[in-house]
């Protein structure tokens, strides 16, 4: 099946290399280009086993060392991270100001584990969605950045045939409705 995913960020990033080692032929559209700033960065228990599984289901062992502190470390020093003891969320109330009085109802201590070796990590995201880019593109996933996807692309008349890889349309074009077919948008990235 030929996919096409939108974002690389490491949602997209991975979804698309899980799909190409299945052996789906998978094109990664990205509208900027790696390394770039993203936030959001505290790993959660949760999402440490959800790594674990997925290298577990798909053979990402990366996904595995990245999922603990002291894995990481070991294998991949040059990924910069940070080493997480907890967050701590507080309830908001909507229409009236935030009230610190020290309630335990009112706020929720995640903490990480004491053991450096299988801690949480703070992701530096730079760093980390660059390499699940990286990773992808090893699986044989076909990225594309600077690529803007639009709404307009993906609502494809019924008459168009643009978006089928058995597109009998001009290469950067479809005849009817002059959309690209989504395997010729963007430039393919070499330089990652
Ligand atoms: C203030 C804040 C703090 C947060 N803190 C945490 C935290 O501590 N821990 C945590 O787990 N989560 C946190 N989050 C949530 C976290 O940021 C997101 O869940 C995470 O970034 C989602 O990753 P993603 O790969 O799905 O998308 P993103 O990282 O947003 O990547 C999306 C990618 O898609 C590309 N893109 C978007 N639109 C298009 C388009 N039309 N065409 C082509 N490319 C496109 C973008 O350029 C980008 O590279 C926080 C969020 C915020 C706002």
């Amino acid at each position: 099946m030929r996919v096409a995913v939108v974002g690389s960020g490491f949602a997209g990033s991975l979804v698309a290399r899980v799909l190409a080692v299945q052996g789906h032929d998978v094109v990664l559209l990205e509208r900027g280009t790696h390394p770039r700033f993203a936030i959001g960065e505290s790993s959660t228990p949760l999402a440490n086993l959800t790594l674990e599984r997925l290298a577990r289901r798909y053979s990402l062992d990366d996904c595995y060392d990245l999922a603990a502190h002291g894995r990481w470390v070991a294998r991949f020093p040059e990924l910069r991270r940070g080493l997480k003891r907890g967050f701590t969320f507080y309830r908001h109330h909507a229409g009236r100001p935030f009230v610190r009085d020290g309630s335990r109802t009112e706020r929720l201590l995640v903490a990480a584990s004491p053991s450096d070796h299988i801690a949480d990590n703070h992701w530096l995201r730079a760093d980390v969605d660059h390499h699940f880019v990286r990773a992808a593109v090893a699986a044989g996933v076909e990225y594309r950045d600077r690529t803007v996807v639009t709404a307009d692309m993906l609502s494809t008349p019924a008459s168009c045939s643009a978006t089928s890889t058995a597109c009998a349309c001009s290469p950067m074009s479809c005849r009817d409705c002059r959309r690209a077919p989504i395997p010729t948008i963007g430039r393919r990235c070499t330089t990652l």
